[in-house]
């Protein structure tokens, strides 16, 4: 069976919101009109992520990619990591942020991670200017396809946000934290709470030992 974990990155591997808040930082004055609006659902990811990173500067990009660095990383990812290679089970990360970013933090993991999955960057021109290979109708990174795309009997999803929404809702096994825990409930979809990788390598790990993988799972 070919069974394969997708992650989020920010709030999910990183312990807060690295994306929104660097947004705030380097786009302050657009960032207070625009971050209401897409979270009313007035403007969509899609339209208001182009907007907010394109008025950045392509000069602040490495500034950008520092000051993510240094974000703390959830506890338990290096041992879910080891857990998961035994296993041979490949982890997949999926982002809606910047793949810059991204890699920045990962770095010291990447050779234990199949492949990275985020927007790209053009810096050659004065501002910045976004780029995804997965654009939906709503999303920059329409992470639901991507993960289509690797055609796994088996998909567990770890997520934190109603971005990861779309993605848990077509995966077998979803690990939700807050709020994307919320969206599951009132979708009736079944998760299992988490709150850093340790649980969530004991829990694949009991999983597979009781095989119980195939059988749905009860809502928390
Ligand atoms: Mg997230």
């Amino acid at each position: 069976m070919k069974r394969i974990v997708f992650c989020d990155f920010d709030g999910t591997i990183t312990q807060s919101e690295t994306f929104v808040a660097m947004l705030k930082y380097f786009t302050p004055v657009l960032a207070e009109r625009l971050l209401p609006e897409i979270y009313a659902k007035r403007l969509t990811l899609r339209n208001g992520v182009r907007q907010l990173i394109q008025s950045i500067p392509s000069v602040r990009y490495s500034e950008m990619i520092e000051l993510t660095r240094s974000q703390p990383i959830r506890p338990g990812l290096l041992e879910l990591l080891d857990f998961l290679e035994a296993e041979n089970i490949p982890f997949v990360v999926i982002s809606g942020g910047l793949q810059g970013m991204v890699e920045s933090v990962l770095n010291p993991f990447r050779n234990r991670i199949q492949a990275i999955h985020a927007m790209q960057v053009d810096t050659r021109g004065q501002f910045l200017q976004v780029h995804s290979a997965y654009e939906s109708g709503t999303e920059i990174v329409a992470k639901a396809q991507i993960m289509a795309n690797y055609n796994a009997d088996q998909s567990i999803t770890i997520g934190d946000s109603i971005t990861d929404l779309n993605l848990a809702l077509a995966s077998s096994i979803v690990f939700a934290r807050s709020p994307l825990t919320r969206y599951l409930q009132e979708r009736n979809k079944p998760f299992i709470p988490w709150n850093d990788f340790f649980e969530v390598r004991d829990c694949i790990h009991d999983l597979i030992l009781s095989r119980s993988l195939e059988q749905p799972l009860r809502t928390y």
